[in-house]
C-alpha cells in the first residue's frame, strides 16, 4: 500500500554554527509550529568520515558535479571566473570544506515527519546562501554569510542547517544518522486536527 502523505520524513541537522549561536530552540520551534512531528533527535560530534559519508554516499559523483556546477554559476553571476578547472574539482573542494565544517563541533540531528515534510522544511529553512535566503526563513533571518566571504576565506558557507533535498535523499540520509530503535513511532495529538478526515472528536 502507498504510504499516506502525512508519513513523509526528512532529515535536518543543526550545524555547529547553529549550536554555537544558541539557536537550537529557535530552529526547533520553527519546524514544530508548522505542524511537523519530531520522531528522532540527538546531539553528536560527527567525525570527518561521517560527514563525508553524509555528503558522498548519498549524492555520489552526481552531487559533486551538481554542487560544482552551481558554484561555477555563482562565480559567473558575479562576473568572476571559477578558480577550479572542472565542476568536479570544485565539488570535491566544497565537500571537503563541508566535512571540516560539520565535524568542527556538536550538531543536532533530527527527523521531522508530516505532509510534504521535505519541501516544507526546505521552505522554512531558506535557500543555501544566507544573504539571498528569503526574510522569514531560518537562514534569511538568523545569519549573514555569503559565498563571496566564504570563498575569500576558503571555507564552507555557514548556513546553520542541513535539510534533505528530496524524499529519496532523506531516505538515504536518515539511516546514516539514526538507528531504527532511535526513530519513534507515536501519535501526536495535533495530527487529529491536521489530518483527521471527519474532525468528529471536537464537539461534546
Ligand atoms: P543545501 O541543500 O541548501 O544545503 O545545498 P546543497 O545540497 O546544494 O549544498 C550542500 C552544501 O554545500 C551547502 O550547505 C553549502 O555549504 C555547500 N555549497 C552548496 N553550493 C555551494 C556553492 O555554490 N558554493 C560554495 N562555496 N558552497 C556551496
Ligand atoms: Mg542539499
Amino acid at each position: 500500500m502507498e504510504q499516506h502523505p502525512s508519513k513523509e520524513r526528512t532529515l535536518v541537522i543543526i550545524k555547529p554554527d547553529g549550536v554555537q549561536r544558541s539557536l537550537i530552540g529557535e530552529i526547533v520551534k520553527r519546524y514544530e509550529r508548522v505542524g511537523l512531528k519530531l520522531i528522532g533527535i540527538k546531539m553528536a560530534i560527527p567525525t570527518r568520515e561521517m560527514a563525508i559519508k553524509h555528503y558522498y554516499e548519498v549524492g555520489g559523483d552526481a552531487w559533486l558535479e551538481e554542487v560544482g556546477r552551481k558554484a561555477r554559476e555563482n562565480y559567473e553571476k558575479k562576473g568572476l571566473q571559477s578558480p577550479f578547472a572542472t565542476n568536479m574539482e570544485n565539488g570535491k573542494a566544497i565537500m571537503e570544506a563541508n566535512a571540516k565544517y560539520l565535524s568542527s563541533g556538536p550538531v543536532v540531528a533530527m527527523i521531522w515527519q508530516g505532509n510534504q515534510a521535505v519541501a516544507l522544511v526546505r521552505k522554512i529553512t531558506g535557500s543555501t546562501e544566507p544573504l539571498s535566503s528569503d526574510v522569514g526563513t531560518i537562514r534569511g533571518d538568523l545569519t549573514l554569510d555569503t559565498y563571496q566571504m566564504s570563498d575569500l576565506d576558503q571555507r564552507s558557507i555557514r548556513n546553520l542547517i542541513h535539510a534533505s533535498g528530496n524524499v529519496s535523499e532523506a531516505e538515504k540520509e536518515i539511516p546514516i544518522w539514526f538507528e531504527k530503535a532511535e526513530i519513534l513511532n507515536y501519535t501526536h495529538l495535533q495530527e487529529k486536527i491536521l489530518y483527521d478526515v471527519n474532525l468528529d472528536g471536537i464537539l461534546e
